[in-house]
């Protein structure tokens, strides 16, 4: 049985709260069709030793008011087909009401192993309330505080007893994680939202989420990818500083959390200095970045336009022009893909591996042809390289003085690695030991 435990339950009984306790902060969100209502969030949890995603469904029945039978059908459905054991989930504090009943309904025609949690069992009147759900017809109700942790041990020993392997400690392991940034108005919400097709609405301000911390991953023209975002601060009633604030707040962690970083820059206004710092901020991050121009469709071009706008880039960006430019236009719909496959490209440029053999033949010779400049009458040797494990593609040359390379020098090796090696995107970190 696959471990998958899936969390149902009318709004405001505490699912996100404790799909959040699950999951710490490793979601995101499956979007694997366009055209699928993204309803719902995945997690990876953990319990001695056993791995599992978990599902919150809790994005489903929106209002309290109008619920569907519908709605809560197909919630349901949604959690008994993905999952393998199936918590619903009610609330101590306010016991028992309508709303249960019909879930309960349509939970019960389920084979799959189902446990009813009483959550809020830290409220003051959840004793009491606590045995109204034994009405359910569902078995043992487990009181647990989402908040406090009391009582989810127990709960959880029950769910893992189901899952007969370990799990995969890490399904999301090799699949680039992408972070948009770029300042107000470059169009980074316009991209996002063409990326999603119209359904955008699902990262909702549904009452009391704290949610800080949405990925979306994609399945899309054969490439897997999860848009990193941090939607939850993106909230209403925000004055505008706050806004300011919250949004390179947001744009910081979005950059922690990925791989690569779509930087977006607006053609009408061209490269600017905000621009350049958070290229930079990339860059102390050794993030992998490509930088799209976007609104390519207001500008007036002639063939040499976009040349001569890359150039411009090119020169401020100094050492850093290894930074693929596109050009985009959102509104047109031109090259969005494009720019996620390239995104793709520079991931996978930044995972890849050099074999020792073809690293020392090609870069000995270039040494060789122009060797480092000898320092106080010394002769400097690089006597071979090798690649190190790392998150970016990092070098380590060995030779007889490393103090004595300077920075010159490591740039021609730096560009020379590039030339033979195409680590288009990614940052490379050149390492100099002695031998
Ligand atoms: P959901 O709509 O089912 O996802 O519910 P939320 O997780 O958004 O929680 C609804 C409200 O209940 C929030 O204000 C939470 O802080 C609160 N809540 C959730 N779990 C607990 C709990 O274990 N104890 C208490 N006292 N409050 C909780
Ligand atoms: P964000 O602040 O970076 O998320 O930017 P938005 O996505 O909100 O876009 C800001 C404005 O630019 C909106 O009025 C968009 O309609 C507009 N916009 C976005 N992409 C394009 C594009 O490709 N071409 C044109 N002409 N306008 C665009």
């Amino acid at each position: 049985m696959a471990n998958i435990v899936a969390i149902v339950g009318r709004p405001n009984v505490g699912k996100s709260t404790f799909f959040n306790r699950l999951v710490e902060r490793r979601q995101a969100i499956m979007n694997n069709e366009p055209g699928v209502t993204r309803d719902r969030h995945y997690g990876y949890g953990e319990w001695i030793g056993k791995h599992f995603t978990v599902i919150d469904t809790g994005g489903y029945v929106e209002g309290s008011e109008d619920v569907f039978e519908e709605a809560i059908r197909r919630q349901v459905k949604l959690a008994v087909d993905e999952a393998s054991v199936i918590l619903f989930m009610v609330d101590a504090q306010m016991g028992l009401t309508g709303l249960d009943e019909e879930f309960a309904k349509v939970i019960r025609q389920s084979k799959k192993p189902v446990y009813v949690v009483a959550n809020k069992s830290d409220t003051t009147d959840s004793a009491f309330h606590e045995g109204e759900f034994y009405k359910l017809g569902l078995g043992e109700v487990y009181a647990i505080s989402s908040t406090t942790g009391s009582g989810t041990g127990d709960l959880l020993d029950e769910v893992v007893s189901h899952f007969e392997s370990e799990g995969v400690e890490d399904p999301e392991a090799g699949i680039p994680r992408i972070a948009i940034l770029g300042r107000p108005n470059v169009g980074k919400s316009s991209f996002l939202n063409t990326l999603l097709g119209e359904e955008r609405s699902i990262v909702t301000d549904v009452a009391g989420t704290t949610r800080d911390a949405i990925n979306t991953h994609y399945k899309m023209y054969g490439k897997d990818f999860i848009l990193v975002d941090t939607a939850g601060l993106r909230k209403k009633n925000r004055t505008k500083e706050d806004i300011e604030f919250f949004s390179v707040l947001r744009s910081i962690q979005a950059l922690q959390d990925s791989d690569v970083c779509i930087v977006m820059i607006d053609a009408e206004r061209g490269f600017e200095a905000q621009d350049m710092s958070i290229i930079a901020l990339g860059q102390r991050y050794n993030k992998g970045m490509i930088i799209l121009v976007n609104k390519w469709d207001l500008v007036e071009k002639d063939t040499m336009t976009a040349k001569r706008f890359e150039d411009s880039i090119k020169e401020r960006l100094g050492p850093l022009s290894y930074i693929p430019i596109m050009f985009i236009s959102v509104h047109k719909k031109q090259r969005i893909f494009q720019a996620i496959e390239k995104a793709v490209e520079v991931y996978d440029n930044l995972h890849k591996k050099i074999p020792t053999s073809r690293l020392n033949e090609i870069m000995l010779r270039e040494i060789e042809n122009y060797p480092p400049p000898a320092l106080k009458g010394k002769q400097i040797k690089i006597k071979y390289l090798t690649q190190l494990p790392g998150r970016v593609p990092t070098f380590a040359l060995f030779c007889n003085l490393p103090q004595y390379i300077k920075a010159p020098y490591e740039r021609y090796l730096e560009n020379k690695m590039r030339t033979h090696f195409d680590f288009t995107g990614a940052p490379l970190r050149l390492f100099f030991r002695k031998k």
